[in-house]
């Protein structure tokens, strides 16, 4: 999208060119000074664009629009609702919430330092500063934020000293510039020393403010080792070997040491089923299946082992042949179960091949590990 708008939308090529365009994301807002059918044409424009320009091939989208209508005041934007004055010629802002949203905020009774609760509301005051255009809209919106915090356990006497308190960043910028000026001249030669600390609600805060006088020290508050982090750390089961996926495996013979080297897209369980199958059928395209039927050995299916994984197909396929040429350096095949090389890899690829080498017997011992392997 954004060379589509660099290369045509806001370029003079585009003879639709819009007086406004900005893009959020997937959300744009633009300014149409043409007519609605002339918005019809740049729209079939677009879309066909990318037939006569080598350059947008790849790009597709699809346009929803969303104009000022009546009966559903302004377009949302981000957490912004614009609507038009025509009265006065000029757009009138305030927030916007989705009507999924559930008012629901960090608890007052949560663990948690008291100022980052209060920052939070604090926050809210300032989205109101930059985004309520019109004193009826940021009144609306203070009144609505007093409620939301009250009914998410907040005090409400604290919360309104928080709202008459509050002085947007603007002034507040204003009158502490100069003061700020002069003390960090002073402070510059200073190192700032920062404490890091659990947070326990009622001791840190007491800490942070007695640590700041006696050593001008700052204490931010780090939420500690959660009873969820201990127990439940080693839960998550680890991705079991057969079910990953993108992998340059080994299947082992269990009479010989010829081993199946192959690629797979797939989960590496439904490739071994397959190679099973296949045995099972006597396809004697497929090496395992050959193997077992030329040489009356038992191929070790469930011995099955991921050399490595690769999720870019060339690369895999370049790891395969590279694994091959590992297990059988020589001309003929007669040290893999494989009928072909898979990939022609070029020669320059040699330097590889000890590293590949000890990767393929590192994999072999992590799967069935000797004695030795754990002192
Ligand atoms: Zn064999």
């Amino acid at each position: 999208m954004g060379a589509l708008e660099r290369d045509y939308i806001l370029t003079r090529r585009n003879k639709w060119k819009p007086q406004f365009w900005v893009r959020i994301k997937d959300d744009t807002l633009s300014l149409w000074r043409h007519s609605r059918e002339e918005f019809e044409m740049f729209k079939e424009e677009l879309k066909t664009l990318k037939h006569r320009d080598e350059r947008f091939k790849n790009t597709d989208f699809i346009f929803e629009v969303e104009n000022e209508v009546d009966g559903k005041p302004g377009i949302p934007f981000c957490d912004v609702r614009l609507m038009c004055n025509y009265v006065k010629a000029c757009i009138r802002r305030e927030v916007y919430r989705k009507l999924s949203n559930t008012f629901v905020h960090l608890n007052e009774k949560s663990n948690g330092p008291q100022y980052l609760k209060d920052g939070i509301l604090r926050g809210f005051l300032h989205r109101n500063d930059i985004v309520s255009s019109t004193p009826e809209a940021h009144a609306k919106e203070l009144e609505l934020l007093a409620n939301i915090f009250i009914r998410n356990g907040y005090d409400p006497k604290r919360v309104d000293r928080i709202i008459s308190s509050w002085v947007p960043k603007a002034e507040r910028d204003n009158t502490t510039r100069e003061d700020r000026e002069t003390e960090t001249q002073g402070q510059e030669e200073e190192a700032r020393v920062v404490l890091k600390v659990p947070y326990v609600k009622g001791a840190s805060e007491k800490l942070k403010k007695s640590l700041k006088k006696a050593a001008g020290v700052d204490v931010v508050f780090s939420g500690g080792v959660s009873i969820k982090q201990k127990l439940c750390a080693k839960l998550k089961p680890a991705k079991y070997p057969m079910e990953k996926q993108g992998t340059v495996y080994m299947i082992p013979c269990k009479d010989c040491s010829r081993p199946y080297i192959g690629e797979t897209k797939q989960p590496l369980g439904e490739r071994v089923k397959q190679h099973k199958a296949k045995t099972a059928a006597a396809d004697m395209l497929n090496g395992p299946a050959y193997h077992t039927f030329h040489h009356d050995h038992k191929v070790d299916f469930e011995g099955a082992l991921i050399l490595d994984t690769e999720k870019q197909t060339w690369l895999r396929k370049t790891k395969e042949a590279l694994f091959i040429r590992a297990a059988n350096p020589g001309r003929e095949l007669t040290q893999v179960m494989n009928q072909d090389r898979g990939y022609t890899i070029s020669k320059c690829w040699d330097w590889a091949i000890p590293e590949t080498r000890r990767k393929m017997e590192w994999a072999q011992r992590k799967k069935n590990p000797r004695p030795s392997d754990h002192s």
